[in-house]
């Protein structure tokens, strides 16, 4: 599996695997700041709680000092008018200027009464009309009565038990005792409403901080009662009031409920904010679950999709290592090895990927690369098909492959080059025997065909020919024997008879060829060859004139060779040039006869002439028996020299010469002792 496919892997498992403690944490961080929260909220009211506690404790001992210093003010100032009165310091008129005013001033103080020791009221000096009838119709009562009596004897100020008025309120009086000289004279009564004394006597906060209620010790209330129950669910503190009455006392009541919740706009702030902040943070938590699900669902799909690639791979592993070709990947560029399997591995030892594919491509003749450039790959990999197949051989293992080679996008994306590489080696050597047969097959049908016109032909022409040597024989005798004027007769004839010897030489030769069909092959030099050729055929006769030109390479070794055999072809070849140069005069018809080494291992014999030339129509059936241009033509001569030189392992070409005429040329190989 590649590295890639292995990371993926990984990562996917590392992720699958993430603990979700994480989120339970978080959990309970979100209780624990809920508590938090609700247990600050609890504390400050606590904490607010006692402080209105201190605070209206504070409150009362204030209100309850403002109440009694506003009273003590009144009895000194009773007191005093009580003295002056008895002195007789000031009329009657004027204790009712000075008695109203301070009534009004006060505000609580509803009436003022002068009250003999008889106990009849002489004056009074009210301080509301309205007020006047009740305190007129006023009748003396029996805290009336004890007081006057106390401060007579006592000869001091006194306050009377609170009473209740007609209107239903609950009023006191001071009683400040007149003594006209040492005599007791009654008594100057201030009345006091509760109601009044409390509302402008205490400060001026005080009513919009509490109710304040007055009631003696056993509760009953003189001011406010109704406040005490109504509002039992407020704040409230008692206390005595240091006044001459201590039976009654002053209770504050809270304007506010007494309740945990503080401050009721601070703690809904402190509360919705801390539901907001939990609002938030479960959303917060939820999107976080969905978020993680749906990536869990994506990582899920991820790891099967990676399994089900890694399966994939796995086939394609699998496929590529069972089949019976070598298979290998490499980058398009680099050429590194990106993929081989295991019949490549086999087929090379010690090629391993990451190495540079040339490991594997340098062997062959010509390698992959070589032959298909990375550009032409390319382009062809948008074309149907895109592969290239070549048969190469790999020198080293000197086997051969059957590759093919395409462009491919390998799993990381970069372009790769495909190769496959199926060994074809038995199939190239059974085609090469089988071609090899098949040549020699042709070759012996053809000598065979060859062998059989030749051997009618030798048993044809050996009859004549033998008369024809007799008869020549007989020739040079007679003239011998007759002395013949003319030398060159004889010479003439004596070449005759070589000739004729040598037909029957070639004669035999054929039907040995034909008998034995394996010519006598040796190192022959093809230079003496050649110049032997160029002799014999060299002749100042004008209608058969011909000048051979030799044009040797003496460097070259002998050929391995059957003399007779190539002595034929190449007469063969003078004797075409001399016809094709028929028509031109006999000075002209020269032939050049070239050797020379070709392809390193093998000689070349050339006959260049200046004649007619192969017109195309012609060239193309040459070789064919019996194809021939002339009147008196065989058209075998090509023929059997082509099967001849075939035989040599040579081959027989030919083209045209410059400015005109034709080369024919055969090829022999060296003798390999000469080599
Ligand atoms: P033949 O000489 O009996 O015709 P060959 O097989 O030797 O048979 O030659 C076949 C034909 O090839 C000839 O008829 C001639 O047309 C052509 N040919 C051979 N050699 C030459 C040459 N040097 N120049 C032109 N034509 C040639």
């Amino acid at each position: 599996m590649p590295d890639r496919l292995k990371a993926l892997e990984a990562f996917a498992q590392r992720r699958s695997a993430t603990p979700s403690r994480d989120w339970y944490v978080q959990e309970w961080l979100l209780l624990l700041f809920a508590v938090g929260m609700l247990l600050f909220i609890y504390f400050v009211a606590r904490h607010e709680a006692e402080l209105e506690k201190s605070e209206i404790i504070r409150d009362a001992a204030l209100i309850e000092q403002s109440i009694t210093r506003k009273l003590e003010a009144d009895q000194t100032f009773f007191d005093r008018l009580a003295l002056d009165m008895g002195d007789g310091r000031f009329s009657s008129e004027e204790f009712d200027r000075l008695a109203g005013k301070r009534a009004i001033d006060s505000g609580y103080i509803l009436d003022v009464l002068r009250i003999k020791r008889t106990l009849e009221v002489t004056r009074h000096a009210p301080a509301f009309n309205s007020l006047e009838a009740v305190t007129l119709n006023r009748a003396p009562f029996a805290d009336q009565i004890r007081i006057s009596s106390f401060s007579e004897k006592t000869s001091r100020s006194t306050y009377s038990q609170p009473y209740r008025g007609a209107t239903g309120r609950y009023f006191i009086e001071y009683a400040a005792p007149v003594f006209d000289q040492t005599r007791f004279d009654g008594t100057i009564n201030a009345i006091i409403s509760f109601d009044a004394l409390l509302e402008k006597s205490a400060p001026d906060w005080a009513p919009r901080k509490y109710r304040l209620v007055i009631s003696d010790t056993d509760g009953n209330g003189i001011t406010n009662a109704e406040a005490m129950n109504l509002e039992a669910g407020m704040h409230q503190h008692t206390l005595p009031m240091s006044l001459p009455w201590r039976d009654l006392q002053l209770t504050l009541v809270g304007a506010k409920p007494n309740s945990l919740l503080p401050n009721l706009t601070l703690s809904s702030a402190v509360l919705a904010l801390t539901a907001l902040m939990v609002w938030t943070l479960m959303s917060l938590r939820k999107q976080q679950r969905m978020r993680v699900d749906a990536e869990r669902d994506r990582d899920r799909v991820y790891m099967q999709s990676i399994s089900s690639l890694k399966e994939t791979n796995d086939r394609f592993g699998t496929v590529l290592d069972s089949l019976d070709v070598s298979v290998y990947v490499s980058d398009l560029h680099t050429n590194e090895l990106l993929f081989c399997n295991v019949q490549l591995r086999e087929s090379f030892p010690g090629v391993a990927v990451g190495q540079s594919a040339s490991s594997i491509e340098d062997g062959f003749v010509v390698s992959p690369p070589e032959k298909y450039p990375a550009v032409m790959l390319v382009t062809a990999a948008n074309e149907p098909g895109g592969v290239f197949k070549d048969e190469l051989e790999h020198r080293p293992s000197q086997r051969f492959f059957l590759t093919r080679t395409r462009a491919v996008r390998w799993v990381d994306g970069r372009l790769a080059r495909l190769t496959t590489l199926g060994d074809v080696t038995d199939r190239v050597s059974a085609d090469r025997i089988r071609q090899t047969q098949q040549d020699r097959l042709t070759r012996t049908s053809r000598l065979m065909s060859v062998g059989e016109i030749a051997s009618t032909l030798a048993h044809e022409i050996n009859q004549p020919l033998a008369a024809i040597a007799n008869y020549v024989n007989g020739c040079i005798r007679r003239l011998r024997s007759n002395g013949s004027p003319d030398p060159t007769i004889i010479s003439a004839m004596e070449k005759a008879d070589v000739q004729v010897a040598r037909a029957g030489a070639i004669i035999s030769r054929v039907r040995e060829f034909v008998r034995t069909r394996e010519p006598e092959r040796r190192a022959i030099s093809i230079n003496d060859l050649a110049a032997d050729m160029a002799k014999l055929v060299d002749s100042d006769e004008e209608s058969r004139a011909l000048r051979c030109v030799l044009d040797l390479d003496p460097s070259l070794p002998k050929v391995f060779a059957d003399r007779i055999m190539i002595e034929q072809v190449l007469l063969n070849f003078l004797r075409n040039a001399r016809e094709a140069m028929s028509h031109l005069p006999a000075a002209e018809r020269i032939a050049v006869v070239r050797t020379r080494r070709v392809d390193g291992e093998m000689a070349a014999v050339e006959v260049l002439d200046r004649g007619t030339g192969i017109p195309t129509e012609v060239a193309g059936q040459l070789f064919s028996p019996f194809f021939s241009t002339k009147a008196d033509g065989m058209g075998m001569g090509l023929n059997i020299c082509r099967s001849l030189i075939e035989y040599h392992e040579g081959r027989l070409t030919f083209e045209d010469n410059t400015p005109c005429g034709t080369i024919f040329r055969f090829t022999l190989p060296f003798d390999e002792g000469q080599i």
